[in-house]
């Protein structure tokens, strides 16, 4: 067995100057295109191959298992797959006992072998090791066994290496545990990019339900995100003609809703509330495989997050974050931000600076950077972002800040 090491974004990024020139950094950064299929699969520069840019590809699940104690169906699962020899396991240092063993037995029980390989962090050099480690093993799939992290490395990793992914999420903190998109601190993009969807997602709702509440209060924050993130999409392609898809938009949205609806149950912190939390952000997963983008889940209140990923000393949990970006993209666009907001409370997720346990400064600062994160996401946020005054007058009146 090998170790991960742990990541080097915490060092890195503690940094006041590092964050200020990466910030500096992304604003200059190129476009960013889903192409690397297109580009694999024709073995030419997408910028080559004119008809590619037509293609929309959808890449979908084929197993979505969900239910309570249900580790030990992974072996037959992965059997029904077509996988009959080896896998290897991407697990954290405590994920690995009470989840990642049970199913390592259970594909041994169905005569599957597998190696654990530890994932500390989420930074490019665990990736480099994870891709090493599939190297190396030459396995017919990779299991992510964990959290968020877990899960970003185990996809991008067996992406670059041609191999397939199952997703065994442990928390219900993102909707990574589903989507196509995986994201990995020291890119030099700061936000996600496009990997592989899991072949499969087993979600085990007990072992879920024992992980600490926050992680699922900040999964619901990545869910109510969907309320503006449809909304930029719907402006995006009024003003500019981008592809829109109703049936997309409409997945996310109504996993927004079913959260909103059901905050009383999800507080309760039982395992009825964790399958509400898993079953929408599976759907969000879905809703951008079939958008082939990520813009049905993500808009101006993840530029947010990923702008306040940088300019704070120690970030929230994604979710959290995007939940508070949500309440104040929904003030710019004249929407009913005091439902988000009483949702999130309702929820027991932070609606403020305090909460989030940052400065007031970095709000501004990522409210006036959040355009420069990923300059062709057109939001509401415009080309040129938020000045200064107009930052600090959209957090006092939503309550983000005193
Ligand atoms: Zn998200």
């Amino acid at each position: 067995m090998k170790a991960i090491l742990c990541s080097k974004w915490n060092t890195r990024y503690n940094n006041y100057d590092v964050r200020q020139q990466m910030l500096k950094n992304i604003s200059s950064g190129e476009h960013n295109r889903d192409t690397t299929f297109i580009e694999r699969a024709l073995g030419k520069r997408v910028s080559d191959v004119q008809v590619a840019q037509k293609v929309h590809r959808m890449e979908l699940p084929r197993e979505v298992l969900i239910g309570s104690n249900i580790l030990p169906l992974v072996g037959p699962a992965l059997k029904k797959l077509g996988f009959a020899s080896t896998a290897v396991t991407f697990t954290g240092s405590i994920t690995r006992k009470v989840a990642a063993e049970p199913v390592a037995d259970s594909m041994r029980e169905n005569g599957i072998g597998t190696t654990f390989e530890l994932v500390g962090g989420s930074s490019t050099e665990d990736l480099t090791l994870a891709q090493d480690a599939i190297r190396e093993i030459r396995p017919e799939v990779a299991l992510a066994v964990g959290g968020g992290r877990v899960i970003d490395i185990t996809k991008l990793a067996s992406f670059n290496e041609n191999i397939p992914f199952i997703s065994i999420p442990t928390t219900a903190s993102h909707d990574g545990i589903a989507s196509p998109w995986a994201s990995i601190k020291g890119l030099e993009k700061p936000f996600s990019i496009r990997a592989q969807a899991p072949l499969a997602i087993i979600a085990d709702i007990a072992k879920i339900n024992e992980a600490p509440y926050r992680f699922t209060e900040s999964g619901c924050g990545d869910i109510i995100s969907k309320y503006t993130a449809v909304r930029d999409w719907r402006l995006v392609h009024k003003l500019r003609d981008e592809y829109y898809g109703d049936y997309a938009a409409n997945l996310a949205l109504m996993s927004a809703k079913l959260i909103m609806k059901n905050t009383d149950i999800i507080r309760r912190n039982n395992e009825e509330g964790v399958q509400i939390v898993l079953e929408a952000l599976i759907s969000c997963g879905v809703a951008m495989s079939i958008a082939g983008s990520s813009r049905p889940c993500s808009g101006s209140e993840h530029l947010f997050s990923h702008a306040l990923d940088i300019a704070a000393s120690r970030p929230a949990l994604h979710g959290e974050q995007c939940g508070v970006g949500t309440i104040m993209m929904a003030y710019l666009y004249g929407a009913d931000w005091k439902m988000i907001r009483d949702s999130l409370k309702a929820l027991g997720a932070p609606t403020n600076a305090k909460e989030l346990q940052t400065e007031p400064e970095f709000i501004i600062q990522a409210l006036t950077q959040a355009h420069l994160i990923r300059r062709e996401r057109f939001t509401i946020l415009g080309e040129n972002g938020l000045s200064r005054d107009a930052a600090e007058k959209l957090a006092r009146a939503t309550g983000v800040i005193e």
